[in-house]
């Protein structure tokens, strides 16, 4: 199987783009076929290299490597222009002179009459125009644009995802292959490179099922081997729309800053449209490699539901080898300016809190904000949080946390033991456990809720914990 991708860098990598590249290598990994990049780079206005850029380091956070150079369309404009010619020469298409304004008076006269099919209308106003004048007005320098000769039938073909699937011909205009400036079209520019690039399998979205008949049509006329298409499902909003910016669909980098794991995110689009037929929707690359097939893609919208991509990205830190985590806690804290090595932590203890923030993180962004009060100080208490654990019974928090501060001072630095002795401290002072470690987490954290305060206690070390609660037995007797 020879595959493609072919985005055209008129913007931003987006969901949908990424979901197609995937399917296709996902196709061409598992059949040890090749998967190749093309970039439709013709519509010189509207393609900017920051977006090629920006595709092409898409496909690599995700994972996706292509085979061979990328290809670029522009660069194939003479064999596009060659094959349009050629298929003029062999009576497949024919000139057509007619200027926009011309073509538009006709069809409104032709709507006018009641005479109904407009389709066939360039090819009568052709034939008005006898072969020699034509040749005659070609050679002279008269600009025509080159159209398809649309044959009669239908065209059909055997879809990967929807089976079965054919058009009428009278239905298909004899569109323009080379326009009058010489420029070739999308359709004939695709089949041209499609045949030259030995394409085999054209997987790509629904939206280009229409495109479908008049590059079988062209490939057909040009006497190149059909390959085999596939048309995957429009990806929707949860409110069964086209997916959109609305919904939370972003381009794919925006994914990678908000601090989503490419794993996931390969995960998570394999998904949108594809079902492995298990219940299992936490697949590894090799999983998926292995098991995807067209077979199993779904002919109907595929919805984008993007708290599922968060719990999936969550699930992916938290099986994360603890290095690992680590070491992409460290990369995006340094995203955010901050720098790992200077911080008060320990490698060790630094991959303790990695460990103890996963189960609480959806996103590599939301860890490294959790991870503030560890890896510097605790700037503010919070309010809330503060009023429950401490305001209630100022004295109660100060005396409890004077106690817990020399029960800290005193006890040897390892969970088991310190568990221990809290809980009997808790027990001597004839008060539940979590009158002594919600204060204590307050005053080491300045949050209400944080990782287990065995944790805590040993992310942080024994000095700064203990400075910690002097410092907010001091608060406490001053403020509020
Ligand atoms: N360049 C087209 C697009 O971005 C894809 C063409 C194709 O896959 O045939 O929609």
């Amino acid at each position: 199987m020879r595959l493609r991708f072919a985005p055209s860098p008129t913007g931003y990598p987006h969901v949908g783009g990424a979901r197609t590249a995937l399917f296709n290598w996902l196709l061409a990994r598992r059949s040890g076929g090749a998967f190749l990049l093309r970039v439709e780079d013709t519509d010189r206005n509207r393609s900017r290299p920051e977006h090629v850029d920006a595709i092409l380091s898409g496909l690599s956070w995700l994972g996706i490597g292509w085979d061979e150079e990328p290809v670029f369309q522009a660069d194939g404009l003479d064999r596009h222009r060659r094959d349009a010619l050629r298929l003029l020469e062999t009576g497949r298409a024919y000139r057509d002179f007619t200027t926009q304004a011309e073509f538009a008076k006709a069809r409104d006269a032709a709507v006018e009459a009641g005479t109904g099919t407009v389709a066939r209308l360039s090819r009568e106003m052709a034939a008005r125009v006898p072969p020699d004048e034509s040749r005659r007005r070609a050679e002279a320098g008269e600009p025509f644009a080159v159209r398809f000769l649309v044959p009669d039938g239908t065209t059909e073909w055997h879809d990967l995802v929807h089976g079965p699937t054919r058009f009428q011909n009278a239905q298909i205009d004899d569109f323009v292959i080379l326009r009058s400036d010489g420029t070739p079209t999308y359709n004939l520019a695709v089949v041209s490179d499609d045949a030259a690039m030995a394409i085999t399998h054209v997987v790509r979205g629904d939206d280009h099922i229409s495109n479908t008949p008049k590059q079988i049509l062209l490939y057909e006329a040009l006497g190149e081997t059909v390959p085999a298409f596939g048309h995957l499902p429009m990806i929707l909003g949860p409110d069964g729309k086209r997916l959109s910016k609305r919904h939370g669909a972003q381009a794919v980098d925006a994914y990678e800053d908000e601090g989503i794991l490419p794993e996931a995110m390969a995960n998570f689009l394999a998904l949108l449209g594809w079902s492995p037929g298990s219940d299992e929707e936490l697949l590894s690359r090799e999983e998926m490699v292995a098991q995807f097939s067209l077979e199993r893609v779904l002919k109907k919208g595929a919805v984008f539901d993007r708290e599922k991509l968060w719990w999936m990205n969550g699930q992916y830190i938290a099986r994360m080898d603890p290095g690992e985590r680590a070491a992409a806690l460290r990369d995006r804290l340094a995203r955010d300016g901050v720098d790992s090595d200077r911080v008060a932590l320990s490698r060790e203890a630094f991959e303790r809190m990695a460990t103890a923030l996963a189960p609480r993180s959806r996103t590599l962004t939301e860890m490294a904000a959790m991870s503030r009060p560890y890896i510097g100080p605790v700037r503010e208490y919070d309010p809330k949080a503060a009023r429950k654990a401490w305001y209630r019974d100022r004295g109660a928090a100060v005396a409890t946390l004077s106690a817990v501060r020399d029960v800290l001072a005193a006890t040897p630095w390892d969970a088991d033991a310190l568990e221990a002795a809290l809980r009997t401290l808790a027990a001597e002072r004839g008060i539940g456990a979590g009158k002594v470690f919600q204060p204590l987490r307050v005053a080491l954290t300045g949050l209400s809720a944080s990782p287990g305060i065995f944790d805590v206690l040993l992310i942080l070390g024994r000095a700064r914990s203990l400075r910690r609660v002097e410092r907010a037995v001091d608060y406490i007797k001053t403020s509020g």
